[in-house]
């Protein structure tokens, strides 16, 4: 498999300013590529060479996987920068100004953002534009404090490969005064725009969507090709953030699965389908499952869209539906699990072991939590058999993984 390790800096022009900014002058404080940069929380190694960020995050997954098989070179990306499909930005007042942007890390203050050096750079220019349209349109933004005003969040998803783009307006009232004006005005400035969705929150809550959605132009979802499937996308289903990396992990995921086409495969924690759909050519059957109901529909539809015959979704939580499967005395041959930050469980682990699968393919976006798990599954007669780290997020402490993980009494695996 290629590895893409950038040069410090990469090739964009962003990359070349990255080193210019980071030689500085001497005796005065260098300036960061970011002018909000260790406000708003976001990167905490943008201003750190590229090189150096990999070389962390590597040492730092070998620290934490010691002793459980061989953490192979991290891969990077060619081009670390505006690689997220998905851009949120949060609405405020300040000064009597509308300002948009991110809450201050563990904070309700709003740090604007005009522009973001990981975001997607059409999906901030699309924020700016409804920003400057508020006033106009006499929309105010909403306040925290006193539950006042109209617009609290946007919400942007792009696909990268078909071009098309979401745009979510969330807000804290359904009633939209001059919305079809609105809309109109938004996809006069950005003709790209392939759907616009409202989205009801009118909770005090940290959660950016409510449940309430009305679909105000187009299809109210976005497809997107991932690893030569179509994706359908929806406002609240999950889908991984960077596409260029998530080809590279899915396809090293797949490979790691040794699948010969007869297995029975379960992909737990499957989101909207994509690791599943993408192994079930090499697969006997597969079987995801998925707590959040959205993604479990965009899943079945996703199958469909893809004449996907040997695969079905079931809307579970995980530990629990595979507790049922080995208690029903089923077996799986290989598991993909690809848990939130938090981990899985020990129910799941223990549900695991009972299926008596060959390997099980750990995905994991945090290391802390995938270590703790291994050690679980060592004691159920599972060891690490190697480990693939993926920059997913470059420019923050985030690290992807892949883990491949064997039943150790069948003896050493050979991939
Ligand atoms: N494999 C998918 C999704 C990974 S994100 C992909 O690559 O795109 C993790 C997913 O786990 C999310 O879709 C989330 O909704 C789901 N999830 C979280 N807790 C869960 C649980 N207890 N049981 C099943 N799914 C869960």
């Amino acid at each position: 498999m290629e590895r893409h390790r950038a040069k410090a800096g990469g090739s964009r022009t962003e990359a070349a300013d990255n080193g210019r900014y980071l030689k500085g002058a001497k005796g005065k404080k260098e300036k960061s590529l970011c002018p909000v940069s260790g406000r708003c929380g976001g990167c905490q190694f943008l201003d750190t060479a590229y090189e150096e960020q990999l070389d962390k995050k590597q040492k730092q997954v070998e620290s934490l996987l010691k002793g459980h098989g061989k953490v192979y070179p991290i891969e990077g990306m060619e081009h670390p920068f505006h690689y997220r499909n998905k851009v949120h930005a949060v609405f405020g007042y300040r000064k009597g100004q509308a300002i948009s942007g991110v809450y201050r890390e563990g904070t309700h203050e709003i740090v604007p953002v005009d522009r973001c050096m990981i975001e997607d750079e059409k999906a901030d220019e699309i924020i700016r534009t409804i920003r400057g349209m508020l006033k106009s349109f006499k929309i105010r933004t909403y306040d925290e404090d006193t539950g006042f005003g109209f617009l609290r969040h946007v919400l942007i998803k792009r696909g990268f490969v078909t071009g098309e783009i979401m745009v979510v307006l969330v807000t804290a009232s359904p009633v939209f005064p001059s919305r079809n004006h609105f809309v109109k005005a938004l996809r006069q400035q950005h003709p790209e725009i392939t759907t616009i969705i409202q989205n009801l929150n009118d909770r005090a809550t940290t959660m950016v969507l409510g449940d309430r959605e009305k679909v105000l132009y187009g299809k109210g979802y976005i497809e997107d090709v991932l690893c030569g499937h179509t994706f359908c996308i929806s406002s609240r289903s999950f889908y991984q953030v960077n596409p260029v990396q998530t080809e590279k992990l899915y396809k090293r995921a797949v490979e790691a699965a040794g699948l010969t086409g007869k297995e029975t495969v379960i992909d737990a924690y499957c989101g909207i389908g994509t690791i599943g759909i993408t192994a079930s050519a090499g697969a006997g059957r597969v079987i995801g499952v998925e707590l959040n109901r959205d993604a479990v529909r965009d899943a079945v539809k996703n199958a469909k869209r893809n004449k996907i015959a040997n695969i079905q979704f079931y809307n579970n939580d995980a530990g629990a539906f595979m507790t049922g499967m080995a208690e029903d005395g089923e077996q799986a041959d290989v598991v993909f699990m690809d848990p939130p930050r938090s981990g899985s469980t020990e129910e799941f682990i223990e549900a695991v072991a009972a299926m008596r699968p060959g390997r099980v393919v750990y995905v994991s976006c945090n290391p802390q939590t995938l270590a703790r798990d291994l050690k679980v599954f060592e004691k159920k007669g599972y060891r690490g058999a190697g480990a693939w780290p993926f920059d997913m997020f470059p420019h923050t402490r985030e690290i992807e993984t892949v883990c491949l993980l064997t039943r150790s009494r069948e003896g050493k695996n050979k991939s």
